[in-house]
Protein backbone atom coordinates (compact mmCIF):
# COMPACT_ATOMS: atom_id res chain seq x y z
CA UNK A 1 0.00 0.00 0.00
CA UNK A 2 1.11 3.55 -0.58
CA UNK A 3 2.26 5.60 2.65
CA UNK A 4 0.55 9.12 2.11
CA UNK A 5 1.98 10.41 5.74
CA UNK A 6 4.83 11.53 4.70
CA UNK A 7 6.09 13.99 2.02
CA UNK A 8 8.38 12.33 -0.78
CA UNK A 9 12.26 13.72 -0.58
CA UNK A 10 13.29 15.11 -3.81
CA UNK A 11 17.02 14.76 -3.00
CA UNK A 12 16.32 10.96 -2.43
CA UNK A 13 14.45 10.46 -5.54
CA UNK A 14 17.09 9.95 -7.87
CA UNK A 15 20.95 9.18 -7.62
CA UNK A 16 21.95 12.54 -8.43
CA UNK A 17 25.53 11.63 -9.00
CA UNK A 18 24.34 8.72 -11.74
CA UNK A 19 22.46 11.15 -13.41
CA UNK A 20 25.40 13.52 -13.94
CA UNK A 21 27.70 10.51 -15.77
CA UNK A 22 24.54 9.23 -17.35
CA UNK A 23 23.76 12.82 -18.62
CA UNK A 24 26.39 14.60 -18.14
CA UNK A 25 25.38 18.24 -18.30
CA UNK A 26 27.08 21.70 -19.99
CA UNK A 27 30.46 21.15 -20.93
CA UNK A 28 30.70 17.92 -19.42
CA UNK A 29 28.74 16.77 -22.21
CA UNK A 30 30.42 18.87 -24.83
CA UNK A 31 33.35 16.82 -23.64
CA UNK A 32 31.91 13.40 -24.22
CA UNK A 33 28.91 12.16 -25.15
CA UNK A 34 28.80 15.05 -28.10
CA UNK A 35 31.79 13.69 -29.59
CA UNK A 36 30.94 10.08 -29.91
CA UNK A 37 31.10 8.56 -33.14
CA UNK A 38 27.95 7.58 -35.12
CA UNK A 39 27.89 3.95 -34.08
CA UNK A 40 28.86 4.93 -30.38
CA UNK A 41 25.74 6.83 -30.45
CA UNK A 42 23.73 4.32 -31.91
CA UNK A 43 24.86 2.00 -29.68
CA UNK A 44 23.57 4.04 -26.31
CA UNK A 45 20.26 4.79 -27.98
CA UNK A 46 19.64 1.33 -28.24
CA UNK A 47 20.09 -0.24 -24.55
CA UNK A 48 18.53 3.08 -23.31
CA UNK A 49 15.62 2.40 -25.96
CA UNK A 50 15.50 -1.05 -24.55
CA UNK A 51 15.36 0.06 -21.28
CA UNK A 52 12.80 2.69 -22.30
CA UNK A 53 10.62 -0.47 -23.84
CA UNK A 54 10.81 -2.42 -21.00
CA UNK A 55 8.88 1.01 -18.99
CA UNK A 56 6.58 1.29 -21.28
CA UNK A 57 5.19 -1.95 -21.32
CA UNK A 58 4.04 -1.17 -17.54
CA UNK A 59 1.97 1.81 -19.56
CA UNK A 60 -1.85 0.89 -20.30
CA UNK A 61 -1.62 3.28 -23.05
CA UNK A 62 1.28 1.49 -25.08
CA UNK A 63 -0.62 -2.19 -23.88
CA UNK A 64 -3.92 -1.55 -25.60
CA UNK A 65 -1.67 0.47 -28.26
CA UNK A 66 0.32 -2.44 -29.15
CA UNK A 67 -1.94 -5.29 -28.60
CA UNK A 68 -4.53 -4.10 -30.96
CA UNK A 69 -1.35 -4.26 -33.85
CA UNK A 70 -0.80 -7.80 -32.42
CA UNK A 71 2.92 -6.66 -31.31
CA UNK A 72 4.75 -8.94 -28.53
CA UNK A 73 7.60 -7.52 -26.41
CA UNK A 74 10.17 -9.80 -27.83
CA UNK A 75 8.78 -8.79 -30.84
CA UNK A 76 11.70 -5.71 -30.63
CA UNK A 77 14.54 -6.84 -29.76
CA UNK A 78 16.74 -3.88 -30.92
CA UNK A 79 16.26 -0.31 -32.25
CA UNK A 80 15.93 -1.67 -35.36
CA UNK A 81 12.73 -3.22 -34.85
CA UNK A 82 11.27 0.37 -34.00
CA UNK A 83 9.57 0.44 -37.05
CA UNK A 84 7.49 -2.38 -36.38
CA UNK A 85 5.28 0.08 -33.67
CA UNK A 86 2.21 1.66 -34.80
CA UNK A 87 3.13 5.70 -34.60
CA UNK A 88 0.80 7.87 -32.89
CA UNK A 89 -0.84 11.45 -32.54
CA UNK A 90 -1.87 13.84 -30.40
CA UNK A 91 -5.48 12.81 -31.53
CA UNK A 92 -4.31 9.57 -29.64
CA UNK A 93 -3.36 11.40 -26.13
CA UNK A 94 -7.07 13.25 -26.06
CA UNK A 95 -8.85 9.84 -26.89
CA UNK A 96 -6.73 8.38 -23.82
CA UNK A 97 -7.60 11.70 -21.79
CA UNK A 98 -11.72 11.43 -23.03
CA UNK A 99 -11.23 7.64 -21.50
CA UNK A 100 -9.47 8.23 -18.70
CA UNK A 101 -9.63 11.24 -17.16
CA UNK A 102 -8.21 13.58 -15.91
CA UNK A 103 -4.85 12.49 -17.60
CA UNK A 104 -5.38 10.59 -19.66
CA UNK A 105 -3.81 6.09 -19.38
CA UNK A 106 -0.38 7.19 -21.20
CA UNK A 107 0.30 9.36 -17.99
CA UNK A 108 1.02 6.26 -15.59
CA UNK A 109 0.49 7.73 -12.41
CA UNK A 110 -2.39 6.47 -9.40
CA UNK A 111 -2.72 7.84 -6.15
CA UNK A 112 -4.42 4.97 -5.04
CA UNK A 113 -1.61 2.18 -5.50
CA UNK A 114 1.81 4.21 -6.37
CA UNK A 115 4.56 5.24 -3.92
CA UNK A 116 4.54 9.30 -3.76
CA UNK A 117 7.05 11.18 -5.61
CA UNK A 118 7.35 14.54 -6.52
CA UNK A 119 6.10 16.41 -9.33
CA UNK A 120 5.11 18.65 -11.40
CA UNK A 121 2.22 19.37 -14.16
CA UNK A 122 2.43 21.80 -17.30
CA UNK A 123 0.64 21.83 -20.28
CA UNK A 124 1.32 22.25 -24.11
CA UNK A 125 0.38 26.23 -24.72
CA UNK A 126 -2.69 25.25 -26.49
CA UNK A 127 -4.60 28.64 -26.91
CA UNK A 128 -8.14 27.51 -27.74
CA UNK A 129 -9.85 24.71 -25.17
CA UNK A 130 -8.39 23.24 -22.31
CA UNK A 131 -4.93 22.48 -23.00
CA UNK A 132 -3.15 19.28 -22.92
CA UNK A 133 -1.27 17.93 -19.37
CA UNK A 134 1.89 16.74 -19.19
CA UNK A 135 3.14 15.37 -15.70
CA UNK A 136 6.93 15.12 -15.25
CA UNK A 137 8.90 12.69 -12.32
CA UNK A 138 12.24 13.87 -10.90
CA UNK A 139 14.17 11.94 -13.27
CA UNK A 140 11.88 13.28 -16.84
CA UNK A 141 12.46 16.91 -15.11
CA UNK A 142 16.17 16.83 -14.57
CA UNK A 143 17.04 15.43 -17.85
CA UNK A 144 14.87 17.84 -19.68
CA UNK A 145 16.84 20.55 -17.25
CA UNK A 146 20.08 18.77 -17.78
CA UNK A 147 19.04 19.50 -22.07
CA UNK A 148 18.57 23.13 -21.31
CA UNK A 149 21.69 23.89 -19.54
CA UNK A 150 23.67 21.85 -22.30
CA UNK A 151 21.76 24.14 -25.31
CA UNK A 152 22.52 27.28 -23.19
CA UNK A 153 26.34 26.14 -22.76
CA UNK A 154 26.57 25.86 -26.20
CA UNK A 155 25.36 29.15 -27.34
CA UNK A 156 27.31 30.59 -25.21
CA UNK A 157 25.77 31.32 -21.61
CA UNK A 158 28.29 31.10 -18.95
CA UNK A 159 28.02 31.52 -15.33
CA UNK A 160 26.54 34.87 -13.83
CA UNK A 161 25.16 35.67 -17.18
CA UNK A 162 22.05 37.41 -16.70
CA UNK A 163 19.27 35.74 -19.16
CA UNK A 164 15.73 37.60 -19.23
CA UNK A 165 13.31 35.24 -20.04
CA UNK A 166 10.32 36.82 -22.10
CA UNK A 167 7.92 33.50 -22.37
CA UNK A 168 4.74 33.59 -20.22
CA UNK A 169 4.43 31.45 -16.68
CA UNK A 170 1.80 29.77 -16.36
CA UNK A 171 0.04 26.65 -17.26
CA UNK A 172 2.46 26.18 -20.46
CA UNK A 173 5.87 24.38 -19.92
CA UNK A 174 7.87 27.33 -22.12
CA UNK A 175 9.10 29.54 -19.26
CA UNK A 176 9.18 27.62 -15.84
CA UNK A 177 11.20 24.59 -17.89
CA UNK A 178 13.88 27.09 -19.14
CA UNK A 179 14.02 28.94 -15.45
CA UNK A 180 14.53 25.25 -14.10
CA UNK A 181 17.41 24.46 -16.79
CA UNK A 182 19.00 27.79 -16.35
CA UNK A 183 18.87 27.75 -12.17
CA UNK A 184 20.07 23.97 -11.92
CA UNK A 185 22.65 23.72 -14.66
CA UNK A 186 23.84 26.61 -15.86
CA UNK A 187 25.20 28.83 -13.03
CA UNK A 188 23.34 32.19 -15.20
CA UNK A 189 20.47 33.78 -13.60
CA UNK A 190 17.22 33.65 -14.79
CA UNK A 191 14.60 36.93 -14.89
CA UNK A 192 12.02 35.65 -15.63
CA UNK A 193 10.02 38.73 -17.29
CA UNK A 194 7.30 37.08 -18.96
CA UNK A 195 5.29 37.72 -21.37
CA UNK A 196 3.83 41.12 -22.34
CA UNK A 197 0.78 40.59 -20.28
CA UNK A 198 3.04 39.73 -17.55
CA UNK A 199 5.61 42.91 -17.82
CA UNK A 200 4.53 45.40 -20.18
CA UNK A 201 7.36 45.87 -22.80
CA UNK A 202 8.78 49.46 -21.51
CA UNK A 203 9.09 47.62 -17.99
CA UNK A 204 11.06 44.83 -20.38
CA UNK A 205 13.05 47.20 -21.85
CA UNK A 206 13.78 49.11 -18.34
CA UNK A 207 14.81 46.05 -16.45
CA UNK A 208 16.77 45.50 -19.66
CA UNK A 209 19.12 48.43 -19.36
CA UNK A 210 19.34 48.34 -15.26
CA UNK A 211 20.35 45.00 -14.52
CA UNK A 212 22.33 44.43 -17.91
CA UNK A 213 20.50 41.24 -19.09
CA UNK A 214 23.00 39.42 -21.89
CA UNK A 215 20.58 36.87 -23.16
CA UNK A 216 17.36 37.16 -23.97
CA UNK A 217 14.90 33.62 -24.55
CA UNK A 218 11.24 34.61 -26.13
CA UNK A 219 9.41 34.20 -29.31
CA UNK A 220 10.83 35.82 -32.07
CA UNK A 221 8.05 37.86 -33.03
CA UNK A 222 7.59 39.51 -29.43
CA UNK A 223 11.66 39.82 -29.33
CA UNK A 224 11.43 41.81 -32.67
CA UNK A 225 8.70 43.53 -31.12
CA UNK A 226 10.78 44.70 -28.16
CA UNK A 227 13.86 45.88 -30.60
CA UNK A 228 11.42 48.06 -32.90
CA UNK A 229 9.67 49.32 -29.91
CA UNK A 230 13.67 50.56 -28.32
CA UNK A 231 14.50 51.91 -32.11
CA UNK A 232 11.46 53.92 -32.62
CA UNK A 233 9.63 54.93 -29.24
CA UNK A 234 12.45 55.19 -27.22
CA UNK A 235 14.46 56.29 -30.04
CA UNK A 236 17.90 54.37 -28.92
CA UNK A 237 19.88 51.65 -30.94
CA UNK A 238 19.35 48.26 -29.97
CA UNK A 239 22.53 47.16 -30.07
CA UNK A 240 23.41 49.75 -27.03
CA UNK A 241 21.88 47.26 -24.88
CA UNK A 242 25.05 44.89 -25.87
CA UNK A 243 23.02 41.44 -25.69
CA UNK A 244 24.72 38.91 -26.89
CA UNK A 245 22.77 36.59 -27.58
CA UNK A 246 18.67 35.65 -28.85
CA UNK A 247 17.82 32.46 -27.97
CA UNK A 248 14.56 31.52 -29.95
CA UNK A 249 12.69 29.03 -31.16
CA UNK A 250 13.30 30.52 -35.06
CA UNK A 251 11.68 28.11 -37.36
CA UNK A 252 11.59 30.22 -40.73
CA UNK A 253 11.50 33.68 -38.90
CA UNK A 254 14.23 35.61 -40.26
CA UNK A 255 17.82 35.28 -38.90
CA UNK A 256 19.49 37.76 -40.19
CA UNK A 257 17.01 40.88 -39.64
CA UNK A 258 16.88 40.05 -36.25
CA UNK A 259 20.72 39.87 -35.73
CA UNK A 260 20.84 42.99 -37.85
CA UNK A 261 18.53 44.55 -35.13
CA UNK A 262 19.61 43.70 -32.05
CA UNK A 263 23.76 43.32 -32.73
CA UNK A 264 23.53 39.68 -31.16
CA UNK A 265 23.83 35.94 -32.50
CA UNK A 266 20.35 34.29 -33.16
CA UNK A 267 20.73 30.62 -31.64
CA UNK A 268 17.50 28.32 -32.81
CA UNK A 269 16.39 25.37 -30.61
CA UNK A 270 13.49 22.81 -31.02
CA UNK A 271 11.36 22.28 -28.15
CA UNK A 272 7.75 20.61 -26.56
CA UNK A 273 5.77 20.24 -23.78
CA UNK A 274 6.68 16.55 -23.82
CA UNK A 275 9.98 16.64 -24.11
CA UNK A 276 11.95 20.04 -23.74
CA UNK A 277 14.43 20.97 -25.55
CA UNK A 278 15.05 18.07 -28.31
CA UNK A 279 17.78 19.94 -30.38
CA UNK A 280 19.85 23.37 -30.35
CA UNK A 281 22.43 24.81 -32.98
CA UNK A 282 25.52 24.88 -31.47
CA UNK A 283 28.12 27.86 -31.82
CA UNK A 284 28.02 27.51 -35.94
CA UNK A 285 24.79 28.20 -36.30
CA UNK A 286 24.84 25.38 -38.73
CA UNK A 287 21.53 23.24 -38.01
CA UNK A 288 20.35 22.03 -34.23
CA UNK A 289 22.09 18.94 -33.45
CA UNK A 290 19.45 16.35 -31.68
CA UNK A 291 20.16 15.29 -27.56
CA UNK A 292 20.85 11.60 -29.15
CA UNK A 293 21.43 10.85 -25.71
CA UNK A 294 17.94 11.44 -24.90
CA UNK A 295 15.86 10.87 -27.96
CA UNK A 296 16.02 9.00 -31.23
CA UNK A 297 14.53 11.11 -34.18
CA UNK A 298 12.91 10.05 -36.94
CA UNK A 299 11.66 11.76 -40.54
CA UNK A 300 8.98 10.56 -41.84
CA UNK A 301 6.71 10.84 -44.88
CA UNK A 302 3.38 10.97 -42.51
CA UNK A 303 1.36 9.48 -45.39
CA UNK A 304 3.49 6.22 -45.80
CA UNK A 305 5.52 6.61 -42.40
CA UNK A 306 8.31 5.50 -44.44
CA UNK A 307 11.42 7.25 -43.78
CA UNK A 308 12.40 10.27 -46.09
CA UNK A 309 15.76 10.58 -48.14
CA UNK A 310 18.71 12.40 -45.94
CA UNK A 311 18.03 15.85 -46.03
CA UNK A 312 14.46 15.65 -47.63
CA UNK A 313 11.85 17.33 -45.56
CA UNK A 314 9.33 15.36 -43.55
CA UNK A 315 7.39 14.84 -39.98
CA UNK A 316 9.45 14.29 -37.16
CA UNK A 317 8.38 11.26 -35.32
CA UNK A 318 9.42 11.41 -31.33
CA UNK A 319 11.01 8.65 -29.50
CA UNK A 320 12.00 9.47 -25.79
CA UNK A 321 14.74 7.31 -24.23
CA UNK A 322 14.67 8.69 -20.33
CA UNK A 323 11.00 9.17 -19.30
CA UNK A 324 9.41 7.55 -16.43
CA UNK A 325 5.60 9.12 -16.31
CA UNK A 326 5.11 9.23 -19.92
CA UNK A 327 7.55 7.67 -22.22
CA UNK A 328 6.98 8.64 -25.86
CA UNK A 329 7.45 5.81 -28.38
CA UNK A 330 7.19 7.03 -32.00
CA UNK A 331 4.92 10.05 -31.40
CA UNK A 332 4.38 11.80 -34.87
CA UNK A 333 4.98 15.48 -33.72
CA UNK A 334 3.01 16.89 -36.77
CA UNK A 335 6.20 19.29 -36.85
CA UNK A 336 8.02 19.41 -40.28
CA UNK A 337 11.52 19.45 -40.55
CA UNK A 338 14.55 17.62 -42.11
CA UNK A 339 17.55 16.00 -41.37
CA UNK A 340 20.46 19.27 -42.00
CA UNK A 341 23.20 18.01 -44.49
CA UNK A 342 26.86 17.41 -44.55
CA UNK A 343 29.12 17.68 -41.41
CA UNK A 344 29.26 20.79 -38.66
CA UNK A 345 32.60 22.62 -38.27
CA UNK A 346 32.26 21.58 -34.46
CA UNK A 347 32.76 17.84 -34.94
CA UNK A 348 29.71 16.91 -33.11
CA UNK A 349 28.27 13.40 -35.21
CA UNK A 350 25.02 13.99 -33.53
CA UNK A 351 22.30 14.58 -36.37
CA UNK A 352 21.03 17.74 -36.78
CA UNK A 353 17.36 19.27 -37.80
CA UNK A 354 17.78 21.57 -40.35
CA UNK A 355 14.89 24.07 -38.81
CA UNK A 356 10.88 23.65 -38.26
CA UNK A 357 9.12 24.75 -41.08
CA UNK A 358 6.10 24.20 -39.76
CA UNK A 359 3.22 22.34 -38.50
CA UNK A 360 1.75 19.68 -40.64
CA UNK A 361 -1.87 20.19 -38.99
CA UNK A 362 -1.21 23.83 -39.24
CA UNK A 363 -0.66 23.40 -43.57
CA UNK A 364 -3.55 24.81 -45.75
CA UNK A 365 -4.18 23.40 -49.16
CA UNK A 366 -5.02 26.21 -51.50
CA UNK A 367 -5.62 24.93 -54.90
CA UNK A 368 -3.61 22.17 -54.83
CA UNK A 369 -0.64 23.78 -53.49
CA UNK A 370 0.64 23.78 -49.82
CA UNK A 371 0.83 26.51 -47.61
CA UNK A 372 2.08 27.06 -43.94
CA UNK A 373 1.46 30.10 -42.05
CA UNK A 374 5.18 29.88 -40.77
CA UNK A 375 6.30 30.52 -44.85
CA UNK A 376 4.06 33.37 -45.24
CA UNK A 377 5.21 34.98 -42.24
CA UNK A 378 9.24 34.32 -43.62
CA UNK A 379 8.20 36.18 -46.67
CA UNK A 380 6.46 39.22 -44.95
CA UNK A 381 9.83 39.49 -42.51
CA UNK A 382 11.51 40.15 -45.58
CA UNK A 383 9.97 43.37 -46.28
CA UNK A 384 11.47 46.66 -44.99
CA UNK A 385 7.87 48.56 -44.55
CA UNK A 386 6.69 45.96 -42.79
CA UNK A 387 7.45 44.71 -38.77
CA UNK A 388 6.57 41.76 -39.41
CA UNK A 389 3.35 41.34 -37.80
CA UNK A 390 0.65 38.71 -39.67
CA UNK A 391 -2.56 36.43 -39.48
CA UNK A 392 -3.59 34.10 -42.09
CA UNK A 393 -7.46 34.01 -42.15
CA UNK A 394 -8.52 31.13 -44.31
CA UNK A 395 -12.45 30.74 -44.95
CA UNK A 396 -14.88 28.89 -47.77
CA UNK A 397 -16.44 30.98 -50.53
CA UNK A 398 -18.81 30.77 -53.40
CA UNK A 399 -21.40 27.87 -54.07
CA UNK A 400 -18.38 25.28 -54.22
CA UNK A 401 -16.99 26.15 -51.50
CA UNK A 402 -13.22 27.39 -52.19
CA UNK A 403 -10.94 27.70 -49.93
CA UNK A 404 -9.64 31.27 -49.91
CA UNK A 405 -6.72 32.94 -47.71
CA UNK A 406 -6.49 36.45 -46.48
CA UNK A 407 -3.36 37.98 -45.15
CA UNK A 408 -3.27 40.94 -42.87
CA UNK A 409 0.34 42.13 -41.96
CA UNK A 410 1.39 45.07 -40.08
CA UNK A 411 3.21 48.11 -41.72
CA UNK A 412 5.71 50.60 -39.94
CA UNK A 413 4.42 53.73 -41.01
CA UNK A 414 0.66 54.51 -41.11
CA UNK A 415 1.45 57.53 -43.89
CA UNK A 416 2.58 55.20 -46.80
CA UNK A 417 0.48 53.89 -49.57
CA UNK A 418 -1.32 50.55 -48.07
CA UNK A 419 -2.80 50.26 -51.03
CA UNK A 420 0.44 49.86 -53.22
CA UNK A 421 2.15 47.92 -50.48
CA UNK A 422 -1.00 45.35 -50.51
CA UNK A 423 -0.54 45.35 -54.18
CA UNK A 424 3.48 44.38 -53.90
CA UNK A 425 3.08 42.38 -50.95
CA UNK A 426 0.13 40.03 -53.22
CA UNK A 427 3.06 39.58 -55.94
CA UNK A 428 5.61 38.69 -53.74
CA UNK A 429 3.25 35.92 -51.96
CA UNK A 430 2.11 34.71 -55.40
CA UNK A 431 6.03 34.63 -56.56
CA UNK A 432 7.08 32.79 -53.46
CA UNK A 433 4.29 30.45 -52.97
CA UNK A 434 2.48 30.12 -56.30
CA UNK A 435 -0.62 31.00 -55.26
CA UNK A 436 -3.23 33.87 -54.94
CA UNK A 437 -3.54 35.30 -51.57
CA UNK A 438 -5.35 37.89 -50.49
CA UNK A 439 -3.38 40.95 -48.38
CA UNK A 440 -4.71 43.68 -46.55
CA UNK A 441 -2.58 46.05 -44.65
CA UNK A 442 -2.70 47.35 -41.52
CA UNK A 443 -1.41 50.09 -38.94
CA UNK A 444 1.19 48.81 -36.29
CA UNK A 445 -0.49 47.27 -33.00
CA UNK A 446 -3.82 46.38 -35.27
CA UNK A 447 -3.12 42.95 -35.33
CA UNK A 448 -2.49 42.00 -31.57
CA UNK A 449 -5.70 41.81 -30.54
CA UNK A 450 -5.91 38.88 -33.10
CA UNK A 451 -2.38 37.54 -32.74
CA UNK A 452 -2.31 37.97 -29.00
CA UNK A 453 1.18 39.73 -29.30
CA UNK A 454 1.24 41.60 -26.28
CA UNK A 455 -0.39 39.28 -24.20
CA UNK A 456 0.68 35.33 -25.11
CA UNK A 457 3.78 33.39 -25.54
CA UNK A 458 2.30 31.58 -28.43
CA UNK A 459 1.29 33.50 -30.62
CA UNK A 460 -1.68 32.93 -32.99
CA UNK A 461 -0.55 33.02 -36.70
CA UNK A 462 -4.00 31.00 -38.03
CA UNK A 463 -7.58 32.07 -38.10
CA UNK A 464 -9.63 29.01 -39.90
CA UNK A 465 -12.92 29.84 -40.51
CA UNK A 466 -13.93 26.62 -42.91
CA UNK A 467 -17.14 25.05 -42.12
ZN1 LIG B 1 27.82 21.97 -34.32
Amino acid sequence: MNDLSKAPSYYQSLDFQKLWLDYPPGKDYLDSAFLLSADEIYDMQNSRFLRQMQRAWQIPFYQRLWKTKGIESNDIQSLDDLALLPSFSVHDLRDSIERNPPWGDLINIDPNSDQPMPMVLQTSGGTTGLPRPMIYSPIDREIMNINTGRRLYMQGVRPFDVIQVMLSLGLSNGGFLVREGIWKYSGAIPVMTGSGAQTPTNRQIEIMRAWKSKHLIGFPAYIRKVGQVIQDQLGMDPKELKIKSLILHLGVDDRASLEELWGAKVYDTYGTNECGSLSAECEYQNGSHIFEDSFFLEILNSDTEQPVAHGEKGVVYQTTLFKHLAPLIRFNSNDISAFATGECPCGSKHKRLNKIFGRSDNMIKLRGTNVFPEAIGSIIGLNKLCNGEFICIVENQGANHEEKMTVEFEVLDEKLDKKEIELNMANQLKESLGVKIQTIAKNLGDLDHLTGLSSQSKIRRLIDKRN
